[in-house]
């Protein structure tokens, strides 16, 4: 139990993902009580490297150079590479129905790499260990939300927040980074659009013969994308034969797949990918996310607000969802000190209002984006394939615009 007396909090962060334990750190040095919950304990342990035998967490992201911006100035960023990242300075991009292809270069927009791919595990455990030692956070033993309700405590307005086991909080701010599948945007009724991509993404760790030389590739497939990621297996390594996978298709397809043994999928795979990194050697475990696009209609409502994928979730294939997240927490908590600074309230709707307004275009934008891109790769009419092969080879010819393209994924523009 966490305590008999509710405790009372300025700010509960419910979840501590990457987009969560990011927030915490963030308002480091503000006159808040905060405390971060989450369903599992918050692990601050040390991620343990078997050199002789890598062995990777299958869920990566490829981060923004805006991103990695957040974890310096966080100062987690040394903790993360010291553990193992690949930086990538190139990006091929290609239709496998057709000719059409884009190759992104860093060299191209005067930047040393387009992004970096980092095991969620290694970026959530380095923002763990400094978020346990920071004085105005509590971190709280594992709870579950089970119950919301609204309160006034002396003439002030509170959400009581009730766990599964029977244990209270009380906040005047509750920050949702609770994950997709958010228990409070729905205990909250937060109105979300929403459908199925019809899409499940397989993903696991490969090692190939050739050497994927700091390059993330994408291939088109009639049955939709496949990205190869490039992996280090540890800081400072120049052995550049490992990725990570994740491969979207419809689920009769994913079924399929799934059930290949493990040297029909090695072939499969690198036959997918038209043998650009010569045989799939070893591949790990392969595990089944379902894909859906959802978009909150509201970030905001009373004294909760929606960030990360509780707020939006997108599909993989541009590698932008926890990027997204990152943002919206960047903003929140800039809001929220601008707030503090003013002498406003901890859930002052002016501010909380500041925080929407600058998250929920920009996110939109970025989601209708993939959907267009999911969409145009899925028509399999002769027009529409000879349409987008025309269209891959001409940004791919026009500098200006390829690298306006490659700008907007990394975070810069
Ligand atoms: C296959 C795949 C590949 C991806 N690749 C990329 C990529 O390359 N780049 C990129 O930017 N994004 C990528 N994404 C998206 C990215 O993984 C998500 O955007 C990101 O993990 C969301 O982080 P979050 O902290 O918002 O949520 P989560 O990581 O889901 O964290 C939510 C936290 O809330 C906790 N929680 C949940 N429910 C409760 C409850 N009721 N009570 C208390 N706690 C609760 C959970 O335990 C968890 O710790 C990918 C996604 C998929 C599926």
């Amino acid at each position: 139990m966490i305590s008999k007396q509710p405790e009372e909090f300025d700010v509960v962060i419910a979840g501590a993902g990457m987009v969560g334990a990011s927030l915490a750190c963030l308002l480091e040095n503000t006159p808040l009580r905060i405390a971060l919950i989450d369903q599992l304990p918050v692990n601050s342990g040390e991620i343990f490297f078997d050199k002789a035998q890598p062995k990777f967490d299958p869920r990566v992201s490829a981060f923004t150079k805006a991103s990695k911006q957040l974890f310096i100035e966080l100062g987690v960023w040394q903790d993360i590479a010291g553990k193992r990242s690949c930086s990538y300075q190139d990006m091929q991009v290609w239709d496998a129905q057709g000719t059409g292809s884009i190759h992104f270069s860093a060299a191209d927009i005067n930047q040393t790499e387009l992004g970096t791919i980092v095991e969620n595990s290694i970026v959530t455990t380095a923002l763990h260990a400094k978020l346990v030692k920071l004085e105005n956070l509590q971190v709280l033993p594992p709870f579950t939300i089970e119950k919301l309700q609204q309160i006034r405590l002396n003439g002030e307005q509170f959400l009581q927040l009730e766990s599964s086991a029977g244990d209270t909080l009380h906040t005047r701010l509750l920050v949702a980074a609770d994950g997709a599948n958010s228990k409070i945007r729905e205990l909250a009724n937060f109105a979300t659009k929403e459908w199925d991509y019809n899409h499940q993404a397989l993903v696991t760790t490969v090692r190939t013969e050739k050497a994927h030389s700091n390059t993330a590739r994408q291939c088109f497939l009639q049955t939709g994308p496949l990205a190869f990621l490039p992996l280090s297996p540890e800081a400072d390594s120049d052995d550049q034969h490992f990725c990570s996978i994740v491969w979207s298709m419809v689920p009769e397809k994913a079924e399929e797949v799934m059930a290949l043994t493990d040297d029909q999928f090695k072939i499969q795979l690198a036959l997918a990918l038209e043998q650009e990194l010569g045989a799939v050697e070893w591949v790990d475990q392969r595990f089944i996310f379902p894909l859906r696009q959802r978009h909150a209609t509201d970030y905001v409502k009373d004294n909760i607000v929606l960030v990360g994928d509780a707020a939006h979730t997108i599909h993989p294939l541009a590698g932008q969802g926890v990027n997204l997240g990152l943002l919206d927490v960047k903003a929140l908590a800039e809001e929220l000190v601008r707030g503090i600074e003013a002498g406003r309230e901890i859930s002052d709707v002016t501010v909380l209002h500041r925080y929407q307004r600058q998250r929920i275009g920009h996110n939109l934008g970025m989601m209708w984006l993939m959907e267009g891109f999911k969409h145009l790769f899925a028509q399999q009419n002769l027009t529409a394939r000879w349409l987008r092969n025309i269209g891959m080879n001409s940004v791919n010819n026009v500098s200006i615009l390829k690298n306006q393209l490659a700008r907007r994924a990394m975070g810069l523009d």
